[in-house]
């Protein structure tokens, strides 16, 4: 396997990390501090093609690869520091984009990616239920047939982007004795809609700029255009998104390793301690070999997996993998950061405590580790 990075490739990341780093990251440890979503800098994002890296340029995206995809984003983690509002970009882009460029109708797509490639229109992926989060598919949400189209009812919850969002995904049950096969199907609806609000706003432990909340639905009603991906084909939908999300998060998860790798190493050569560079004692040497094992595991997965992306038959278990491998390795790495640095680690100015707030939640979203490790159980036989 060659993943040698084209020039056009090497060419883009250098300039995502030039703009993440002069436009994304300055004021991010008052942002984080006061939990503020950074709208203009969303729509400078927009503006970077950063929300639609896959979709093809007809649509108004950036008509990358898979591979492409995680190699941009990959840089975005390494070169913002706001893991938050990438993470707001990822919620958007790989649970909501992805689904509509791949599932919608032509008068969908055309509709609706132009504007949420570019940043104008924000999306919210609304699965998790207040009673279902890892058993998704036990979810409450029904959707009724209601003339010519569908009324919605049901509470999401947890949902990333929820509070400024202009559009959600919602999945919802078509038919409740069929449930997981077949009868959950995926809508898009306009957080204008009658009936549709916003509920419960949380707040969280890291990942503070990227706003959460309940997606509440009292008797919404939507045309049959609503429905995307057919009716019944909520669970395929979900399924790809979640493949597209595990590894393209992963690769954000990479270029934040990478980072912490770098600082933390710079660290290690400068700060004296016994008369010489704490770097020179084993003990701290060793913590830096292993963030940098972790780290080059983790791209060569996701390189593979993201490679794999649009064709491989048990992509699923790749996600799964690079999901829990690269999630675990982040708060591990994370971790080793702040110890490395000291009591100066877990001071904010130094923004490594930031990041291992942010990685917690990595173990978390997009299915837990217990989950990735169900999955692959599965596919051992198990
Ligand atoms: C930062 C963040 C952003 C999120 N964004 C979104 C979003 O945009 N849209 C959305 O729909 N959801 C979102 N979620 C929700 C997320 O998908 C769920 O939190 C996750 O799937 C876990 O569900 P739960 O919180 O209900 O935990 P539970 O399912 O209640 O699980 C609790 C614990 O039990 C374990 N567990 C459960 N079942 C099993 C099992 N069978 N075997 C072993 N262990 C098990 C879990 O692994 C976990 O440790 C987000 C969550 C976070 C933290």
């Amino acid at each position: 396997m060659d993943f040698t990075i084209s020039d056009e490739h090497r060419l883009l990341r250098d300039e995502i990390i030039r703009f993440a780093r002069n436009e994304l990251s300055p004021g991010v440890i008052e942002r984080d501090r006061s939990g503020v979503f950074p709208r203009d800098l969303w729509l400078k994002c927009g503006e970077m093609g950063l929300q639609g890296l896959p979709v093809p340029e007809e649509y108004g995206g950036a008509g990358l690869d898979p591979l492409g995809t995680a190699l941009a984003l990959e840089a975005l983690g390494y070169g913002c520091e706001d893991g938050g509002l990438t993470f707001a970009i990822c919620a958007h882009l790989l649970a909501c984009v992805v689904p509509v460029w791949k599932h919608g109708t032509e008068e969908q797509k055309q509709a609706l990616l132009p504007a949420l490639c570019s940043g104008r229109m924000i999306a919210v992926n609304g699965m998790t239920e207040p009673g279902s989060g890892s058993d998704a598919f036990a979810m409450h949400t029904q959707a009724r047939r209601n003339g010519a189209g569908y009324r919605l009812t049901g509470r999401k919850t947890f949902g990333s982007n929820g509070p400024v969002a202009d559009v959600a995904l919602v999945y919802a049950l078509t038919d409740a004795t069929r449930g997981y096969h077949g009868g959950v199907t995926a809508f898009v609806v306009p957080t204008a809609s009658d009936g549709f609000s916003v509920g419960q706003k949380f707040e969280k432990m890291g990942l503070r700029t990227s706003p959460i909340s309940e997606l509440v639905l009292e008797d919404v009603c939507v045309p049959d255009d609503a429905v995307l991906g057919g009716v019944g084909g909520g669970t395929a939908l979900f399924t790809e998104s979640m493949e597209w999300e595990r590894i393209c998060i992963a690769a954000v998860h990479v270029g934040t390793m990478q980072r912490l790798l770098e600082q933390a190493t710079s660290y290690a050569r400068t700060r004296t301690a016994f008369g010489r560079p704490i770097g020179k004692h084993q003990a701290v040497a060793h913590r830096l070999v292993d963030m940098k094992v972790r780290l080059e595991a983790s791209r060569l997965l996701v390189y593979r997996a993201a490679s794999r992306l649009d064709h491989a038959r048990d992509i699923a278990l790749d996600a799964s993998l690079v999901k829990l491998f690269v999630s675990e390795s982040l708060v591990k790495s994370a971790l080793d950061a702040v110890q490395t640095m000291g009591g100066y680690g877990f001071m904010t100015e130094y923004h490594v405590e930031r990041v291992l707030r942010d990685a917690v939640g990595s173990t978390l979203y997009s299915g837990t580790s217990e989950i990735q490790r169900n999955i692959m159980a599965g596919w051992m036989g198990l």
